[in-house]
């Protein structure tokens, strides 16, 4: 049997399968292959090499094994809460074994004075040490308990419905890599083997199902992590590398425009890392490449001038340019802030979102493809296939990591002869590893400082119970002549509770403030309303803002000096942090006051604590990171790009580092994979890819 045809076997002819096992696998998991089958890793382990005697057990292990004779048993109580109680005892002590469960069962099959090896959590229940529900088999001799680490698998309810358990998938993979053992081929060159002193594939998938010891456990791990990370980031390198190539970019040579705004109409000096990242976008702008990079910066530190800039070197050069916002809110403040400057240096723009009415679209369609207009903002409406430019140079993202790669080629096309440079903008930091991963096919600039003399935000936590000290502070804010923010949650399964709540909270606040004008904005309002509400904040008509997290993007009112973010532990905590970002504009000191009730769960403290105790968006993100996992940082899963079946970003960066500076230098040296001792990979790359198109057609 060749190769690949070998992994290309249907499961049915694993021995060990039967048609119901077979089933399951394919819904539930959706294995159909061996290669599915032995790519199907444990997620975590059961150390079983240690045997403990009775005396050393207690309720502060998480998990105990131990050997143990039947004492006795007996079946006690009814209905529910009938069970079998069984005092199982080894020369050093006894321990009470509990089964609400399979009582039937137990009873013909725990035997007396029969010795077993159990496994299970040891719990306390009023001073006896017990353990409910261990896994348990006969113990046959010394060489029995010399047990490993025990694969533990991710299954679903299903699966345990009908007895598939770990040690059932466990059993097929041990038939698997029986048979399958000569058929395993090397998937990494030899020299990086060498260079990081990696296992052989198949002692990996070995080790990595069937661990022996847990140094080979950990190198099985490590092996396969590599080779994920490798490959992950070969492909996404060489993606860039090669749109590169293929798709040429405008050159902005020129900058007149751009001198003029800088030496008579900047309204303060660039932070040295605006400076930089403006560089790194300019290079790329005339590079004579398509330019696609991702601007990180955390909020308050100074895009969207970064951004303006980037549009005057598109103009001067004789192109167009747009910004794109997520929210109208958003778009309309963008305007209203580059408006002030394009009219100083006699530049036209013009804003586009859903709500401009039809004859005004007409208007701006035509000032575009006429090339009258020079700058467009807008919303997601500028996507529409009726919106053409003469000529788009340069397109700009907002506040949007989650823009996917459909969506940036189509926003290509808006410029059929050469693709715009594209710039996307976010407030929402990632950490390094998910950067690498989420954005490895991007280039990345990021602007690591704020401007000179922001006072940091001042953050706490503050009790339910304390609200009225809370309101009393608001009080003497609003005397200096500062807004302040409230608020609420809206999630979208418990709407009408939500709405519910913000209304609450807003009749409070009107009763306990009955002399201030308050504002209210959420997500169920006109855009219209949205934006007269937010219009009379702006021009402090309005002095407290009551609102949902619409306003958790973008909103620039300097004067605003306290967020009061109410029943914080409903909130992630980049979402907590975005909301933060709304405060701390102006030269005032500025206050976060983190609201909730008394109990919290430990993940809560943890985010409440990150929060006060830091203003580091990249901090804040890595901690959101480790406390969720990389699937739930918002818009990752989505992307799919990272279906990792093993690494974890969480907690493997250093492995990604290393990889994705091994795979740069191989493409730096070798684009193409061409060179025969790079064979081996680019296989590899062309058999990922056949993979990932086939899974593709099937979903
Ligand atoms: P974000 O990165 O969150 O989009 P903005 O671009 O909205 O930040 O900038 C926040 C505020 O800081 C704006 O009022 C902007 O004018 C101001 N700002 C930007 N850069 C500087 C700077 N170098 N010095 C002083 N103020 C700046
Ligand atoms: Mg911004």
């Amino acid at each position: 049997m060749s190769l690949t045809h070998f992994f290309e076997t249907d499961l049915a002819n694993l021995r060990g399968m039967t048609p119901a096992r077979l089933t399951m696998l394919q819904t539930e998991l959706g294995l159909f292959t061996y290669a599915d089958l032995i790519q199907y890793f444990p997620f975590r382990y059961e150390d079983r090499t240690i045997v403990h005697s009775i005396a050393e057990i207690s309720d502060q292990m998480e998990h105990a094994q131990f050997i143990g004779r039947i004492r006795y048993k007996e079946k006690i109580g009814n209905g529910a809460r009938q069970r079998i109680v069984a005092e199982c005892c080894d020369a050093s002590g006894c321990i009470e074994l509990v089964w609400f469960q399979g009582i039937k069962w137990l009873e013909k099959s725990l035997v007396s004075g029969q010795d077993y090896l159990f496994y299970g959590k040891p719990t306390n229940f009023n001073g006896q040490l017990q353990m409910t529900h261990p896994e348990m088999e006969v113990y046959k001799g010394v060489q029995h308990a010399e047990k490993n680490f025990q694969p533990i698998y991710p299954l679903t309810e299903k699966l345990r419905k009908k007895y598939i358990d770990s040690k059932v998938i466990a059993g097929l993979q041990k038939n698997l890599l029986s048979t399958a053992f000569p058929y395993i081929r090397e998937t990494l060159p030899a020299d990086i083997i060498q260079q990081f002193k990696l296992i052989s594939k198949q002692e990996a998938l070995y080790h990595i199902h069937l661990p022996q010891s847990e140094n080979w456990l950990r190198q099985a791990r490590r092996r396969l992590k590599f080779e994920e990370l490798f490959y992950n980031q070969l492909r996404l390198i060489k993606q860039n590398l090669v749109r590169k190539e293929t798709f040429p970019g405008q050159v902005f040579a020129s900058a007149a425009l751009l001198t003029s705004f800088y030496q008579e109409h900047m309204p303060f000096d660039l932070t040295e890392a605006q400076k930089k990242v403006i560089r790194e976008i300019f290079q790329d702008m005339r590079s004579g490449k398509q330019m696609n990079r991702l601007l990180q910066g955390d909020v308050g530190s100074g895009k969207t001038i970064v951004g303006f800039i980037s549009m005057l070197l598109a103009i001067d050069n004789g192109a167009q340019a747009c910004i794109m916002a997520p929210t109208e809110i958003l778009a309309d403040q963008h305007y209203q802030g580059l408006k002030k400057f394009a009219d100083l240096l006699g530049i036209t723009i013009a804003k586009l979102t859903g709500s401009v009415k039809k004859k005004d679209r007409v208007g701006i369609h035509e000032g575009l493809e006429s090339g009258e207009l020079n700058i467009l903002v807008g919303t997601h409406a500028i996507f529409e296939d009726v919106v053409q430019f003469k000529n788009l140079g340069l397109c700009i993202i907002d506040e949007q990591h989650r823009f996917g790669v459909a969506q940036r080629a189509k926003l290509w096309d808006k410029n059929k002869v050469t693709h715009p440079h594209v710039l996307v903008m976010t407030a929402t930091p990632i950490p390094r590893t998910l950067a690498m991963t989420l954005y490895g096919d991007l280039d990345v600039s990021i602007i690591d400082e704020l401007p000179v003399g922001r006072k940091p935000i001042q953050t706490t936590h503050r009790f339910d119970s304390h609200r009225l000290q809370v309101f009393a502070f608001i009080q003497s804010e609003l005397d200096k002549g500062r807004q302040v923010y409230i608020v609420y949650p809206l999630i979208e399964e418990s709407e009408k509770m939500d709405f519910k709540d913000l209304m609450d909270g807003y009749e409070s606040i009107s009763r306990a403030f009955p002399e201030v004008p308050l504002g209210i904005l959420h997500g169920k309002m006109k855009p219209a309303d949205k934006d007269i509400e937010m219009a009379r904040f702006v021009k402090h008509e309005t002095k407290i803002m009551v609102a949902t997290t619409v306003i958790e993007v973008g909103v620039n009112v300097p004067n605003a000096s306290i967020m009061i973010i109410e029943s914080a532990e409903r909130f992630g905590l980049s979402q907590l942090h975005q909301l933060r970002g709304r405060v701390g504009r102006g030269a005032e000191q500025s206050y976060c006051i983190l609201m909730t009730g008394y109990k919290l769960g430990v993940d809560t403290k943890k985010r409440i604590e990150t929060m006060v105790r830091t203003n580091n968006g990249f901090e804040i993100a890595e901690v959101d990171l480790q406390l969720r996992g990389p699937g739930d940082i918002s818009g990752t899963r989505q992307s799919g790009a990272i279906d990792l079946m093993i690494a974890d970003l969480a907690t493997d960066g250093e492995i990604l580092k290393v990889a994705r500076e091994t795979a740069m230098a191989i493409l730096e040296s070798d684009p193409h994979l061409a060179l025969d001792k790079h064979l081996m990979i680019r296989e590899q790359v062309m058999h990922q890819r056949k993979e990932t198109t086939n899974w593709a057609r099937i979903s």
